[in-house]
């Protein structure tokens, strides 16, 4: 993977949450990956661990998802030691290549329109993440959220209203923001997003497509 210096970061709330165990699985991987790839996010995690036995007893037993937690662990002991070493064969981060199961070239990628592909890797309830492919100059729909988005860049890179994303960055968005992504001209750009609730697409034509496409 390209080495790019990592300018947007995970917040300490994420963070937090991440390390106690309390984020759904699919924004658990986000923050994995981007912590497999985030040498200064890394040190921040590794940090606040040290202090973990304290922020655990501070908890009630029913404030921790045990299921998440465990989740959680399983990635985090994969991070980042296996992820260095390991080579990245498949083309994508260690604790994101066991979610997709194949190359990177090899994705069974489904077509949303505009070029842009997907491929869903969770799909729970309350929470989905999908791999999302945007041919370069290409703009992906313009939508808002009803409630967090974290988008993670894999390859390429995307701007938006808010500014310019490359490897390893991450976006977070939240209900209040409309942005529309587009992919830097001279290379595709694939990156991880990850909802907790349905994206609202703001052209008629997208909320009819909606449903079929599972956004
Ligand atoms: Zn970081």
């Amino acid at each position: 993977m390209k080495k790019h210096d990592i300018k947007h970061h995970l917040s300490k709330d994420l963070l937090l949450a991440y390390s106690t165990g309390q984020l759904e699985e699919g924004f658990s991987l986000a923050i994995a990956t981007h912590i497999s790839m985030c040498d200064q996010c890394r040190a921040e995690l590794e940090s606040l661990e040290a202090m973990g036995g304290a922020v655990f007893e501070n908890l009630e037993p029913n404030e921790i998802d045990v299921d998440a937690f465990a989740k959680t662990l399983a990635l985090i002991d994969q991070t980042p030691e296996q992820a260095k070493v390991k080579p990245k064969a498949t083309g994508l981060p260690e604790p994101l290549a066991d979610y997709v199961g194949c190359d990177l070239d090899d994705i069974d990628w489904r077509p949303i329109g505009m070029g842009v592909k997907q491929k869903i890797l969770v799909n729970s309830e309350k929470v989905s993440a999908r791999l999302l492919y945007i041919p370069a100059g290409t703009a992906v729909p313009e939508h808002s959220h009803k409630g967090r988005e974290v988008t993670l860049v894999l390859k390429g890179a995307f701007k938006d209203e808010i500014d310019y994303f490359g490897p390893g960055d991450i976006e977070l968005a939240d209900g209040d923001t409309h942005h529309t992504p587009v992919a830097s001209e001279g290379e595709d750009c694939i990156c991880l997003a990850v909802t907790d609730a349905p994206l609202k697409f703001n052209k008629l034509i997208h909320k009819i497509a909606q449903p079929f496409l599972k956004i």
